[in-house]
């Protein structure tokens, strides 16, 4: 029996059980009981953390220290033992946000919130707009033209004509990515694009419809050409918890520079004079869209 502990990476939960990535072999795993009296307040292990394991005689395994995360997407929520942070997915790469360039039309609206929580979380967005060959390059450009004016990373596809797919392979690989978008356009289809044995694998992007807060832990990071995809069904309605009004407009880019020059320091920049905000709107520095967004955001609009 060997004592040698090795390096991995937790891809599934399961009552109770962890499995477990190392090497090129997937163990199933137990927590070391000791390790439980640490982080009482968080996550214990969640799926993405880096963990160092010991095999037993039997091939499954034991979880023996658990690696600090460098990042996580997490919420917090009060207990009778004070705050509490659960920890939906330890060392997320990237947030990829899918939208169709048509059918169904872009909710741009829907796509801030999911920027807004991105920012809040500090995880790189990577935007794709999918279903190209329904409205041709240039009006696709110019639907989301706003987005790459504000630096925000964004990659045209077509799923079906297999355009864009080998950019946005790339895009993903090596990286855990938190795959998320409105249903019907086109995440599966993509999937299968860049990984066709990924079909055998199906219910990773199939939304949720349930409301949410339940169901929001990851629970499975699937394989996928070089990289992880992160199956977090509940992301879209999830929209703006642990979101404090006043924070709202540090998440938007093109907003948060300009609060500082707003004459009161408290601005909400609705309706208050000497807005910098209001004035940028004015002189076309902020797109109206974006101001729209941030005022539904604000005042508690979810609708898309
Ligand atoms: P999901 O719900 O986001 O996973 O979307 P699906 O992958 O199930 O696709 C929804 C529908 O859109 C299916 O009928 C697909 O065939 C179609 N579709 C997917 N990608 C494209 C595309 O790039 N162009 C066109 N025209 N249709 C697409
Ligand atoms: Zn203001």
């Amino acid at each position: 029996m060997s004592y040698k502990q090795e390096k991995g990476l937790v891809t599934r939960l399961q009552a109770g059980f962890y499995t477990v990535h190392a090497g090129d072999s997937e163990v199933t795993c137990r927590i070391r009981g000791r390790l439980k009296l640490k982080r009482k307040n968080e996550t214990l292990v969640a799926v993405g953390d880096h963990v160092m394991i010991s095999r037993l005689p039997d091939s499954s395994g034991v979880i023996e220290s658990i690696l600090p995360r460098e990042k996580e997407f997490f919420r917090t929520a009060p207990t009778a033992r004070g705050e509490f942070k659960q920890v939906m997915l330890a060392n997320p790469d990237q947030i990829v946000v899918v939208f169709a360039c048509a059918d169904p039309p872009p909710s741009l609206r829907m796509l801030d919130r999911f920027l807004v929580i991105a920012e809040k979380q500090a995880i790189p967005a990577l935007i794709v707009a999918n279903k190209v060959d329904l409205v041709g390059m240039e009006k696709a450009r110019k639907i989301f033209s706003i987005y790459t004016d504000l630096g925000y990373q964004l990659i045209f596809t077509s799923a079906k004509k297999e355009q864009g797919i080998q950019d946005l392979h790339e895009l993903l690989k090596g990286k855990v990515n938190v795959l998320s978008g409105p249903s019907g356009v086109g995440k599966s289809s993509l999937l299968n694009r860049i990984d066709p044995t990924l079909r055998l694998r199906v219910g990773i992007v199939k939304d949720s419809s349930g409301k949410g807060k339940h169901t929001t832990v990851v629970r499975e990071l699937y394989p996928l050409g070089g990289g992880y995809v992160a199956d977090m069904p509940g992301l879209r309605t999830l929209s703006l918890w642990d979101i404090e009004p006043e924070e709202l407009d540090g998440y938007f880019p093109d907003l948060r520079d300009l609060v500082s020059e707003c004459q009161f320091s408290n601005c909400s920049h609705m309706e208050e004079p000497g807005c910098a905000v209001k004035l940028a709107v004015e002189n076309g520095r902020v797109h109206p869209d974006r101001y729209d967004s941030y005022l539904r955001m604000r005042m508690g609009d979810e609708s898309d």
